[in-house]
């Protein structure tokens, strides 16, 4: 089956153009015209990648960005405008996984469309794994703490469900760096240590559980208190 991209972008001729390249690269391709319309097309509907302007009628991206963000971990890339600092801040706060600044060539688009898709954690239809009280769906990219449903960003979620994978096991900051973030990530190192902040919050400390644990010098594990996984 062919990868599914989302297109949420009101310049019809913008739309069409790069549908016509996507589709030519072997991609399906849906177009919403509107923010509104695309958030609710993102929410009802799977796609494997989403390409999301920022300046949208109805309803603009960053805000389309945040509500889906609620429910979804689907990758995001912006389409923003030229030198728009504040928008790429905002948005990469808000949980996209990229932007690209228009206007673009339709190459980079494409390299970018690869990077985020190669990103995207390999779960096999219908996968489901749970440790302790974390569930995580990786189909439906939805992850629930005794059942209730918690909102992650895509790289959140990528992190969790390496590390529920390798539930039990200890894994070193150098390690969750190249599998999460790829070999050619050049931002800083404890950027593994900011995130796993953000994923203590959203499940241990907001669910009252511990499962993301520190070993000192060492690195993390996740595991339930018990050590039972
Ligand atoms: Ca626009």
């Amino acid at each position: 089956m062919p990868q599914s991209i989302l297109l949420i972008e009101d310049e019809e001729s913008l739309a069409r153009f790069v549908e016509l390249e996507l589709t030519h690269e072997g991609y399906s391709v849906r177009k919403c015209f509107d923010g509104r319309e695309g958030l609710e097309t993102a929410l009802r509907d799977s796609f494997d990648l989403i390409l999301l302007d920022i300046m949208l009628p109805s309803l603009n991206g960053l805000e389309v960005l945040r509500r889906f963000r609620r429910e979804k971990s689907t990758p995001v890339i912006l389409l923003t405008a030229r030198d728009a600092v504040m928008d790429k801040v905002n948005g990469l706060d808000t949980g996209a996984d990229d932007y690209i600044t228009k206007p673009f060539a339709i190459e980079e688009l494409l390299a970018r469309i690869r990077t985020a898709l190669r990103k995207q954690p390999a779960g096999a239809a219908g996968d489901q794994m749970s440790v302790g009280p974390v569930c995580l769906d990786a189909l439906r990219h939805t992850v629930t703490v005794n059942g209730a449903p918690v909102a992650l960003t895509s790289r959140e979620f990528q992190l969790l469900q390496y590390m529920m994978e390798n539930a039990g096991i200890v894994l070193s900051r150098e390690t969750l760096l190249s599998t999460v973030w790829g070999y050619d990530y050049m931002g800083e190192t404890n950027v593994v240590d900011v995130y796993i902040r953000y994923l203590r919050q959203k499940i241990d400390e907001a669910h009252d559980v511990k499962t993301l644990h520190t070993i000192r010098g060492v690195g993390y594990v996740m595991k339930t208190e018990d050590n039972h996984v």
